[in-house]
């Protein structure tokens, strides 16, 4: 292939990104906006493989990887499982970070590239930069991993004089960079780049160990946003330029993302960085046994008496949690909507910003399950509609409907928006047990006057109440 075929190719390729990621922002045009992303992929994936700079000894080797990495990759897509696709997310992330890593020692010591003065100096930056934003990606996202699928706890570690700690390895690091820069050789530049990489490591594994279970919402999508950092500067250490604007895309989508989680969870942006730094949130001293505990004695509903409740209303709004993936029970939620609208109930479905365990998780679930999205809303559009609403329940979930987030400073979710169905006339909370949630914080939800609770499995207890229902 030419090298102007291959920059059409790469053109068209960039293009298709990003009408994906515009696709991709809307639930309704979201399949076409993977669809994109994939034509897109194939087309970059093929450009690279059969363009100008890949000699035919080297497409053995590149075929090869693609075979064992799509063989992977087919392999995880397959067997992972809906709840575990944050996991594997933060993993992806990790790989990409590595991959920036790796690139950037291999393009070191690559004698082929001959450069001298400025072009040296720009490209052993381009190194420094990469394998520094790399490793952190890296080993931060395995921490996330872990986090995420319950290997490593939720609390946060919180290392004493961990600002300080962060300040001075940023510190070694520019030093090193300086050391970096000035060796004469390749032997002589690979001390400073192998300490400034096992720095960058344990910065990563810090920064993601000392966020708290609800901040990790903003942390999975700042690693995006790293990963395609990572990848940018995969692409300059490359001199391959779709990378560079893929990367750009993927990390500015991530940052903007990231920001918009900080807003809905009420935190602070450069706080959730570095660690906690400056939130001085009671969350980050105490932890939950610090917030006051509720008291009192909850109210069990039945599946039968929840069915007659809500043929009863005139309008429920249905909040689903983590619990809802867990129990796979999105296609009993879309019947049972189904039924109750049919008998004249106004049913909607009130969305939080960080339900699950990802972001747009709920969304994804209920358009797989095929809820109309004329009656999915966002916190914002529904949060005020709960004094008028006769039924609210709620479908495992559980931090984001804990009203302590607004009740109890000393609590670790204090100021994060909550959706509040305790405003409903009646709140039906739909859980195995009185367990707390992701956050570790327990619920005064439960203890209210006018809530119920309906124990068991999701997936179960909505059978039991859409065969009351159709009785
Ligand atoms: P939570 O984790 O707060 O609560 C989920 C509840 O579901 C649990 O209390 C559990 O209680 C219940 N549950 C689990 N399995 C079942 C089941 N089979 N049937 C019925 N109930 C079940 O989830 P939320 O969605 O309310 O909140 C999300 C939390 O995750 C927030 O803290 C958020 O910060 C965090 N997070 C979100 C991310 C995102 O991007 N969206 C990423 C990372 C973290 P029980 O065991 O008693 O059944």
């Amino acid at each position: 292939m030419s090298q102007s075929l291959a920059t059409v190719a790469y053109l068209g390729a960039a293009i298709l990104f990003i009408l994906s990621l515009g696709g991709l922002s809307n639930p309704e045009t979201s399949r076409r906006g993977n669809l994109f992303g994939m034509v897109g992929m194939a087309l970059a994936v093929l450009a690279t493989v059969f363009g100008p700079r890949v000699d035919a000894g080297g497409i053995a080797w590149i075929v090869g990887a693609l075979v064992v990495g799509g063989g992977v990759g087919l392999y995880a897509a397959k067997v992972v499982k809906m709840t575990q696709m944050p996991e594997l997310v933060a993993l992806m992330h990790s790989l990409v970070g590595l991959a920036a890593c790796l690139v950037g020692f291999a393009s070191y010591v690559d004698t082929s590239i001959q450069l001298a003065g400025a072009e040296k100096a720009i490209h052993e930056v381009e190194i420094y930069v990469g394998i520094l934003i790399g490793a952190v990606t890296f080993s931060g996202s395995l921490i996330a991993f872990g986090k995420l699928n319950g290997r490593i706890g939720g609390k946060p570690l919180l290392l004493p004089a961990r600002h300080w700690l962060n300040l001075l390895a940023l510190l070694v690091v520019v030093w090193f960079g300086r050391e970096f820069l000035h060796a004469e050789t390749v032997a002589d530049g690979m001390l400073p780049l192998v300490v400034m990489t096992v720095i960058a490591l344990l910065f990563g594994v810090h920064m993601v160990m000392a966020i708290g279970g609800a901040d990790m919402p903003v942390v999975v999508s700042m690693l995006n946003s790293y990963s395609g950092w990572a990848a940018a500067a995969t692409g300059f250490m490359l001199g391959n330029d779709l990378l560079i604007v893929t990367g750009a895309l993927v990390g500015s989508s991530g940052a903007i993302l990231s920001y918009i989680m900080c807003q809905a969870m009420n935190r602070n942006f450069i706080s959730v960085i570095a660690g906690g730094f400056g939130s001085g949130a009671p969350a980050r001293k105490g932890g939950a046994a610090a917030a006051a505990e509720p008291q009192g004695e909850v109210a069990p509903v039945s599946a039968v008496e929840t069915a007659e409740l809500l043929r009863e209303a005139k309008s429920a709004i249905i909040v689903p949690g983590y619990g809802m993936a867990v129990a796979q029970a999105q296609h009993t939620v879309n019947e049972i909507t189904r039924t109750l609208r049919e008998k004249g109930v106004a049913v909607r479905f009130a969305i939080h910003p960080v339900a699950g365990r990802m972001p747009g998780h709920m969304n994804v679930l209920l358009a797989e399950a095929k809820v109309p999205y004329d009656i999915v809303m966002e916190m914002d559009e529904i949060n005020e509609d709960f004094p008028e609403t006769d039924v609210a329940i709620v479908i495992g979930a559980n931090d984001i409907v804990n009203p302590a987030a607004q009740d109890d400073p000393e609590s670790p979710i204090a100021g994060m928006p909550v959706l509040e169905v305790w405003k409903a006339k009646t709140s039906i909370v739909m859980k195995r047990s009185m367990a707390s949630g992701y956050a570790g914080v327990d619920n005064p939800l439960f203890y209210k006057d006018n809530n119920r609770m309906l124990f068991g499995d999701a997936k179960k207890m909505l059978d039991e109440v859409l065969g009351a229902l159709k009785s």
